[in-house]
């Protein structure tokens, strides 16, 4: 069954094709601990946005990651990235898309396994 959700507004939604990971990710670097995002990861040819009326992005650092957020109600949404590995590196093309399970219909992210990547000293 494939995985709903929105920003708080509605103006932002998406589609994933795909299931919800045993463990989610929350990342210590110093944007993701400010935004609180709780992480799921998937190819891009999983996730679709079927919703778009007040999208805008944030590049920081190395500006390689669009952190997706909605221009009316400031929710956290989706971040396209580099598909890095857990030490950093990368093929140079393969991308992921980083979804805000928060954000994910029907469903309570609070009480889902989460697992920490050290990002505030990785990138
Ligand atoms: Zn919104």
């Amino acid at each position: 069954m494939p995985i709903t959700g929105s920003c708080h507004c509605g103006r932002l939604a998406f589609r994933i094709e795909g299931e919800i990971p045993a463990a989610l990710t929350r990342c210590t670097c110093t944007f993701c601990a400010k935004r609180g995002a709780l992480l799921a990861y998937y190819p891009p040819q999983q996730f679709s946005v079927t919703q778009d009326a007040g999208d805008a992005v944030y590049r920081w650092h190395t500006k390689l990651v669009a952190h997706h957020f909605c221009r009316d109600c400031g929710v956290a949404t989706w971040s396209d990235s580099p598909d890095f590995g857990r030490d950093g590196s990368w093929d140079g093309h393969t991308r992921r898309i980083g979804v805000n399970a928060r954000l994910f219909d029907g469903w309570d992210a609070e009480r889902a396994k989460v697992e920490v990547i050290d990002g505030r000293h990785l990138w």
